[in-house]
């Protein structure tokens, strides 16, 4: 024993391994595979490793999430390459515009983006240390990034509830508690997001940060390593069907390539895997259609086990699934992805040259015109993308309407937004922006449309032609000017249409500032004002202590403009001291959320109140909803879920005189059938008949079958009652996102936004029963009930944050619906 280890350390020195480098079971203290590694401990093991092989690892923290966990990256790679990383990385970039002559290999492993798929960490630490020990040769010619954790939030919520509940010793029988997270899962980053669906959107802390480092590589390949369902075999690439045309052939061979020699590594071990199924490459925000989109090969890796794994379970073939297991897995494909990188530089970088080259769009220009603040919303959107953009000269533009899916002309000016697809990111353009996305399969595992002009509310051309444009650099926001408010000024208005104003009222609420609104356009000081324009009066705020100093400072904080009047004399409409312009109070808000309520959507609006309106919310668990006087309030939410009989007889009686009372409740998307029904409200689902002569099918076309009844997130036009408050800010037709064929009747008041004899989405895939499944229904609705009301969002304008264009109805239904 003495002498083999004798042997070992003189063999290993010999070959200039690092006899003293740690593996990460001799640093933690235990056997890697035998506990979950909290974050910090999986930090200290990088650190310890970017000090002992200082000239082989480098780590930069490129920013901290919401519970201040940091978010890092190691770079791995030989002493050569990472003393001449920064000019590895500006060569490699140069391909990009055709120049340079790079002969490195970037790849990028992300890890654990979905925090209960528990295992990624613990591979990526043993991932690590073989790349810097027994296979150190790969990393002469590439350079390997390493994500340890995308969401530590998630990642450490799982393993801390894990080690709380685990038994000792672990229990593999898959009923025992240790296996069921529960409502509150470790999947979703702390507001519950669900990383791996926003890489194009970055609405969250640790995808804005990220990218910023991600496009100051662009790497040749991506990997997101994945967990799913206890008794699947592993996936890896090739991906599934539907791809996103623009994915190369080149991309998707190679896709090929890395899967044989991962298959070569699992036959010789007798390992179960498949290929070519489930995972598609369509989506653009997921970890490998992004990467995709911007040159590399972007890949998902899924290993069976995630939050229901623990240290180990009993499969259904009655087999016990270990933490090793599928830290052996993850280890090799990642292993083998460098592998089959490092025997492939020139290979990459010329493929990656020629993506980058490709400037044969069918679209050249995107124009876009619009409300400024919306403009101002999507321009931040592509900076972060590093998507370049200009203004458009006076003029018009021909092409695709996006209004009307036909040809057409629109007017241009300078402050039309024009995004060519001549560009660096010129394909990454096309795939957010472009009007409609081609499907070459409708079984997707996601939504099948999500243009951006649509989400942002922009009229919007797509141009066969390049239309001119001057190329501003960063749009700028100009502040507004002091506010002057002198001995004559009678009030202030602004406008409503964006998140901006939303964003400019609330600060107005939480500063004791009261605020009015107009129910009816107006014309003062001969501008026009349309209906929910905001009227701050100085009468209203005389017992105000700094009035004139607050407002100031929360309209230019918001960028507002406000436009003063000497009078409360209209010259058309209502005048201030109308009834017809009321008072929007301090409004106490509350959620609901556990059980019933879906973590997801749940999630997204508690990520809006805090993170995009800035409003304060009460949380309410369903544990002790029953406990609560929903008097003290005057909005109750209740977040899309499966509500079954969470609301008995009796809640649903409460409920009602909530309402009756005066207060108002937000129902979402399936919280709408919690509430409805026979001793509920007055939405009715609408009924459809089944055709009883059915054909009779063969079983291996049930899928596909299925998929007629289907809207996997596609984006109708619908109608809207401008007059309704809430739909003030927008104009008389609206592109909704719908995820379900979800089907209500209109109201026989209060229908604000619906559904016409449509017969197919504007963009993205609906199945043919769907359709008139569809056909005039609601989507967003209030009902008056007492001195209450109840609004009814069918779709989710909130979903996952995106659909900006969606949210002032939200708002709207907080404050202007009474
Ligand atoms: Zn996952």
């Amino acid at each position: 024993m003495k002498k083999l280890l004798l042997t070992f350390f003189l063999l290993s020195t010999a070959f200039g391994i690092s006899q003293t480098l740690l593996s990460p079971s001799e640093f933690l203290g235990y056997e890697l595979g035998s506990e979950f590694t909290r974050h910090h401990q999986v930090m200290d093991y990088y650190k310890y490793l970017a000090e002992t092989a200082s000239d082989r690892v480098k780590l930069v923290e490129y920013g901290k999430t919401n519970e201040r966990r940091p978010l890092i990256v190691a770079y791995v790679s030989s002493p050569e390459n990472i003393v001449a990383l920064e000019s590895i990385r500006l060569e490699h970039l140069k391909n990009t515009t055709g120049q340079g002559s790079p002969t490195k290999a970037i790849v990028w492993l992300s890890y654990n983006v979905h925090g209960n798929e528990s295992v990624s960490t613990e591979a990526s630490m043993q991932t690590i240390y073989e790349l810097l020990t027994n296979k150190s040769s790969y990393l002469e010619n590439t350079v390997v990034i390493m994500d340890p954790c995308i969401n530590p939030d998630g990642r450490d919520r799982y393993v801390n509830w894990y080690n709380q509940f685990k038994n000792t010793p672990n229990n593999i029988d898959p009923n025992s508690k240790e296996h069921h997270e529960g409502w509150l899962n470790g999947r979703s980053n702390h507001y519950m997001f669900d990383l791996n669906r926003d890489w194009a959107w970055l609405t969250q802390i640790e995808s804005q940060q990220r990218i910023k480092v991600f496009n100051q590589w662009l790497p040749h390949v991506h990997v997101d390593f994945h967990e799913q369902g206890v008794n699947n075999p592993y996936y890896f690439a090739p991906a599934a069907e539907p791809f996103h045309e623009v994915v190369t052939d080149f991309q998707r061979d190679f896709q090929i390539t890395i899967g044989k020699n991962h298959a070569k590594y699992f036959d010789a071990n007798g390992w179960f895997y498949f290929t070519k199924e489930v995972f598609d490459l369509l989506y653009p925000s997921y970890g490998d259609t992004y990467p995709t989109y911007n040159g590399g090969i972007g890949m998902t890796y899924e290993q069976g086990g995630s939050g229901r794994a623990g240290l180990g379970v009993k499969t259904i073939i009655g087999d016990t699934l270990t933490l090793n297991d599928r830290i052996a897995h993850h280890l090799t494909t990642g292993l083998s992805t460098v592998e089959v990188a490092s025997q492939n530089t020139d290979k990459l970088n010329r493929e990656f040259k020629k993506f980058y080259q490709n400037k044969n769009f069918k679209y050249k220009s995107y124009v876009m015109n619009g409300d400024p603040d919306k403009i101002d919303a999507i321009a931040a959107l592509l900076r972060s993308h590093e998507i370049k953009y200009g203004w458009a000269k006076e003029g018009t533009a021909k092409g695709h309407l996006y209004s009307s899916g036909k040809l057409g002309t629109t007017k241009t000016t300078p402050s039309t937004l024009v995004v060519s697809t001549d560009q660096v990111k010129g394909t990454l353009a096309q795939v957010l922006m472009e009007p409609n996305t081609k499907l070459s399969d409708s079984l997707t595992y996601d939504i099948t449309a999500w243009s951006l002009p649509y989400a942002y509310g922009l009229e919007a051309i797509a141009s066969q032609t390049l239309v001119e444009s001057d190329p501003s650099g960063d749009w700028e926001i100009l502040p507004s000017k002091e506010v002057d408010i002198n001995q004559d000024t009678y009030a202030f208005v602004s406008d409503w249409s964006s998140m901006k104003d939303a964003r400019f009222l609330t600060a107005l609420v939480k500063e004791n500032i009261r605020v009015r609104f107009a129910k009816n356009p107006f014309l003062a000081e001969g501008k026009k004002f349309d209906r929910g324009s905001l009227i701050i009066t100085k009468g209203d705020n005389k017992n105000h202590k700094d009035f004139a100093e607050t407002l100031s400072r929360v309209a230019y904080d918001n960028t507002t403009t406000l436009t003063p009047t000497n009078t409360g004399f209209v010259e058309k409409g209502n005048d201030f001291g109308s009834s017809y312009v009321p008072m929007i109070t301090d409004t106490k808000i509350a959620m609901l959320s556990g059980e019933p309520t879906n973590t997801l959507e749940f999630g997204e609006i508690w990520h809006f109140f805090e993170q995009q309106l800035h409003y304060p919310l009460t949380i309410l668990d369903s544990e002790y909803y029953d406990q609560v006087e929903l008097s003290d309030y005057d909005v109750l939410i209740l977040p899309n879920g499966w509500y079954g009989k969470f609301f008995s007889e009796n809640k649903l009686q409460d409920l009602k005189e909530f309402v009756k009372n005066g207060g108002k409740v937000i129902a979402m998307e399936g919280a709408i059938k919690g509430i409805n029904g026979e001793h509920g409200f007055g939405l009715k689902e609408k009924e459809i008949k089944k055709d009883s002569t059915e054909n009779i099918l063969p079983y291996e076309e049930a899928e596909r079958e299925d998929i007629k009844n289907a809207i996997t997130g596609a984006i109708f036009r619908t109608k809207v009652d401008q007059t309704h408050p809430l739909a003030y800010g927008y104009g008389d037709h609206y592109f909704t996102l719908k995820l379900s064929d979800d089907a209500f009747e209109n109201l026989e008041t209060g229908t604000v936004v619906y559904l016409e004899n449509t017969d197919s989405p504007v963009a993205g895939f609906a199945g043919s029963e769907a359709k008139k499944k569809i056909a005039n229904t609601l989507v967003f609705g209030v009902e008056e009930v007492g001195k209450g009301q109840v609004v009814y969002m069918v779709d989710n304008p909130l979903f996952r944050g995106f659909w900006e264009n969606g949210k002032l109805f939200f708002v709207n239904a907080l404050f202007m619906v009474k």
